[in-house]
């Protein structure tokens, strides 16, 4: 895929999720009739968010040809930041792969939609002192967390698919119905 091409899939928020799936699908069936071990380098792995607090939208191609893409995570990075403060910080890009293959288990046809991603030190402390729910030294604050649900997946479905992955961390919220997930080391709780 030419950088024009991506620049304006990112740009546009066309249906890179759909289209990249047809791209990616072949070329990984192409790669097994080969017998390659490692046919993940030809495929390509799409991150489709709407973010609730800022109303933004993003799909993109993120990793294409065994690389990530510099410019698509910046704009990661800046879709999830604090909306409260404005601050960004890095999403660990492992995150991000994480959510593509929950995306690819679930066979979700949707974005997710993002209920908290990066939190500053300060907006974390804040909501730490409002719920004892928040951890104090959430994950969240080093772009290594993100709290999500797919308006085309049930909420257990979510759940059991994330659980299947042992990538991380975990969290069932039923109640305020999202799914935390994160990149740290591996756990599972339950949260309302
Ligand atoms: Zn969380």
């Amino acid at each position: 895929m030419s950088l024009v091409v991506r620049r304006s899939l990112l740009k546009l928020g066309l249906g890179a999720m759909a289209s990249a799936s047809l791209i990616a699908a072949p070329a990984l069936s192409h790669a097994a009739d080969l017998g390659q071990a490692d046919s993940a380098a030809d495929g390509l792995r799409c991150v489709a968010m709407d973010n609730l607090h800022t109303g933004e939208t993003m799909e993109a191609v993120y990793w294409e040809q065994g690389d990530y893409i510099p410019d698509v995570l910046d704009a990661v990075n800046a879709h999830l930041r604090d909306f409260r403060t404005g601050d960004v910080h890095p999403i660990d890009p492992k995150l991000l792969d994480l959510l593509d293959q929950i995306a690819s288990k679930v066979q979700t046809k949707a974005r997710f939609q993002v209920i908290s991603g990066f939190r500053s030190q300060a907006t974390n402390a804040m909501l730490h002192e409002q719920s004892a729910e928040v951890a104090k030294k959430s994950l969240h604050t080093q772009g290594m967390a993100i709290d999500v649900r797919l308006p085309d997946v049930a909420l257990e479905h979510l759940h059991n698919a994330a659980l299947t992955m042992c990538a991380g961390g975990v969290g069932f919220y039923p109640e305020s119905n999202f799914v935390h997930l994160d990149v740290g080391p591996v756990r599972t709780w339950r949260g309302s």
